[in-house]
């Protein structure tokens, strides 16, 4: 296992990928994430020992899209045990995109293929307890707030209203699965939790701080207080590995290596058991949806420090 990366030798390596942050594109299929400045790139480590070292914009909030989604699936794994989660969604990959209809009709028994795609993540919302959508949301964001250790977390209201307006894909999904009865709530209102769950906004160092409590098994990395059960910590890794960068977790599991989950605006958050988080964050995507700009860094950090589980 690696040691500490240094600030330099992390600046460095944000310098030597900066030429690639105008390759790619930024979402503009949720109208508000057109604003990110494709510019931004920002990277930071956090270590299970609660040490961090960050470097570009740190300053900067950007929402977490599906990266949410991992966090999303701990707590409904929380709120109902494994058993009841797993038999509204599956466990295994996919290979389509992540806003893939297809095979929500095609499988048998009907359920999403894993909670990483958007079908599999709609269905873990719709488990999120509470009494209405703000409780749920409220819920959301305590644990966000817990896991990264700030109380002012939040969701960006205009990205949240924004997606909520056009999501006119992640509607059919849904009302597709109302249909089959993965979907136990209204569906208006579960749009409305996963949007906002969409939105919540990070800071580099809190994505990447995120990824430091599943690196140490669920344990706030100074306190070692237990947030999540090691054992939901463990599925939720995995199912990054398997699923987490969408059609391109094959390859990138061969290239990389890092237990990895990807969101549309741009950041991807890594985890490493024993080791710690990564955050990455650069808003112009490849045609699969993942940051051009945070793949190379990713793969740069981890082939300086063999930081490959594989
Ligand atoms: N909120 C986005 C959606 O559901 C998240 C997708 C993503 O980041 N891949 O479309």
């Amino acid at each position: 296992m690696s040691q500490k990366i240094t600030k330099k030798q992390l600046n460095n390596w944000l310098e030597d990928v900066k030429p690639l942050v105008n390759q790619g594109k930024i979402a503009s299929y949720i109208p508000a994430l057109e604003r990110q400045d494709p510019n931004d790139l920002a990277v930071s480590i956090s270590y299970v020992n609660g040490d961090t070292v960050s470097c570009g914009v740190t300053k900067k909030t950007f929402t977490l899209q599906s990266v949410s989604k991992v966090i999303s699936l701990a707590l409904a794994l929380m709120d109902h045990g494994e058993e009841y989660v797993f038999s509204k969604v599956g466990m295994e990959p996919t290979g389509d995109p992540f806003y893939s209809i297809a095979k929500l009709e095609t499988s048998n028994p009907s359920k999403p293929l894993n909670p990483m795609i958007n079908a599999g993540a709609l269905a873990v919302t719709d488990m999120i307890k509470g009494k209405d959508v703000s409780e749920r949301v409220e819920r959301l964001l305590n644990f966000f707030r817990n896991l990264t250790g700030d109380s002012s977390i939040h969701y960006n209201t205009e990205v949240a209203t924004s997606e909520f307006d056009t999501a006119f894909l992640n509607r059919s999904l849904s009302y597709f699965m109302k249909q089959t009865n993965i979907i136990k709530g209204d569906v208006e209102e579960l749009l409305e939790v996963y949007c906002k769950q969409c939105a919540i906004e990070v800071t580099i160092e809190q994505l990447s701080t995120l990824g430091a409590v599943l690196a140490n098994n669920g344990k706030e990395p100074r306190t070692g207080r237990e947030l999540i059960p090691e054992h939901f910590a463990r599925i939720c890794k995995t199912f990054m590995v398997t699923c987490g960068m969408y059609d391109a977790s094959g390859s990138f599991a061969i290239e990389v290596g890092i237990p990895a989950k990807s969101g549309v605006s741009g950041a991807i958050l890594g985890s490493v058991k024993g080791f710690g988080g990564i955050g990455v964050y650069g808003p112009n995507l490849n045609e699969k949806g993942n940051s051009v700009v945070g793949l190379k860094l990713l793969k740069r950090i981890s082939d300086q420090t063999q930081l490959s589980i594989f």
